[in-house]
């Protein structure tokens, strides 16, 4: 089975092809085919990869979603980095979508009812859902009556528990759908699963916190591999420290900007969203490399942006062990999670009292997919590589699996 996963954000488009056999690999398999495409101001940067080594990179001029995407496709089925023969030969195409709402939590193919419903919450995700929906119509009109289905990043924290998922507000918050939604969904559930897979155990018996760190960060506990608790709410802006977000701030802050700063609601989105989290306080960057280099040399502001960055982790983390009950591993995932040890160590340092410690010379490798915690540790320490877009493909081949296996079988 041919799988193209689409991946729509607000500024980029990316897809990928995995061909899935008759049964799932134990292990991710790699895609046979990628691309992506990134606008910024005029130009946007195109980059295409197959699984057979052949790659193109360019700065290109492209105005639409639709034409991205047919660029993309375009390359997918011809020239050098061609790896089907055509668009019949792509058998189902699964998109990730940010915001399910209060309704939609499951992978569903997508109806005119499942538009419907992913168009009446995009006022959660504006950018995100409106993006999604437009990538859905524009694989009807290339690619005709292909199954599409809807995966959505807010699934998997469904399982949260009424105290976790409702604000303490005026409770018919909770009956408009101003609720703790939680995101991220599709690779935390990735990752508790391949940590179960990792340690050899049954994932029903496994406390896990798994920590999201990319440009945007999110923790969550998962109890039997159903998410019990997450940091993110409402919208992906609560929570931890992020690159450009600023993660939760008392709300007070927002009330007094508008009343003493004459703040808009477009000012409050843009700082909270675009001006904060590491490049907010440290005002050079919002790429942990730079301001790990900075902090380094001496640089303050990027020295307290990485201090508050660690602090709230590492309280997150603690919450999120305080709501679990215990904790059997903690899982590293995304950008900087994959890749610095500098960050997990800080973290890690001061959860030695539960005797959850670092093998300082296998962190130092930033191995992935690999326990990295000291051998006798009581707690384990794994590095999992992010793969939302396997996930999202292997959610298409299970609903198709179920879709086409007569009952009974
Ligand atoms: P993601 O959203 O998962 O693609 O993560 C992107 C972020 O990962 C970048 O903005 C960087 O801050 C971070 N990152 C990538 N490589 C490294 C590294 N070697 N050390 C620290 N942070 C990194």
């Amino acid at each position: 089975m041919n799988v193209l996963v689409l991946n729509s954000g607000s500024s980029s488009q990316k897809s990928c092809l995995y061909e899935v056999g008759d049964s799932l690999p134990e292990n991710p398999p790699g895609s046979v085919w990628e691309g992506k495409i990134e606008w910024a101001d005029d130009k946007a940067q195109y980059s295409i990869k197959n699984s057979g080594g052949a790659s193109r990179q360019d700065l290109i001029s492209v105005g639409s979603r639709e034409e991205a995407i047919e660029r993309l496709l375009g390359s997918l089925w011809s020239g050098k980095t061609q790896a089907i023969s055509g668009p019949s030969a792509i058998d189902v195409v699964g998109h990730r979508v940010v915001h399910g709402g209060p309704q939609h939590f499951e992978p569903s193919i997508v109806t005119a009812e499942v538009k419907s419903a992913i168009e009446s919450v995009s006022v959660f995700a504006p950018l995100h859902n409106r993006a999604e929906l437009e990538g859905m119509e524009i694989v009807a009109k290339k690619l005709g009556a292909v199954p599409q289905i809807a995966v959505f990043d807010t699934g998997f924290h469904r399982t949260m528990p009424l105290s976790a998922a409702t604000y303490p507000g005026p409770y018919h918050w909770l009956e408009q759908g101003i609720r703790r939604y939680g995101f991220h969904g599709i690779n935390h559930q990735y990752c508790s699963q391949r940590a179960a897979q990792l340690l050899g155990k049954d994932p029903n018996s496994l406390k896990l916190v798994t920590c999201h760190l990319g440009n945007g960060c999110s923790l969550a506990a998962i109890f039997g591999g159903r998410s019990v608790d997450t940091t993110m709410g409402f919208t992906p802006l609560e929570g931890l420290m992020m690159g450009t977000r600023s993660g939760s701030v008392d709300p007070g802050i927002l009330t007094y900007l508008i009343r003493q700063r004459q703040f808009s609601s477009q000012q409050l989105d843009e700082v909270l969203n675009q001006k904060s989290g590491l490049l907010g306080v440290s005002g050079i960057s919002n790429d942990m490399r730079q301001i790990l280099t900075a902090s380094r040399k001496g640089h303050e502001r990027a020295k307290l942006a990485l201090d508050i960055y660690v602090h709230r982790l590492r309280s997150g983390i603690g919450a999120m062990i305080a709501v679990l009950g215990g904790v059997d591993a903690l899982v590293f995932t995304a950008g900087v999670g994959e890749n610095s040890p500098e960050v997990r160590a800080a973290v890690c340092e001061n959860f030695a009292f539960l005797d959850l410690r670092l093998d300082p010379g296998k962190n130092a490798q930033s191995p992935l997919d690999e326990d990295i915690s000291a051998p006798d540790a009581t707690v384990r320490i794994l590095v999992i590589h992010a793969q939302e877009d396997w996930m999202i493909a292997r959610e298409c081949w299970n609903l198709v699996q179920t879709a086409t296996t007569p009952r009974g079988h």
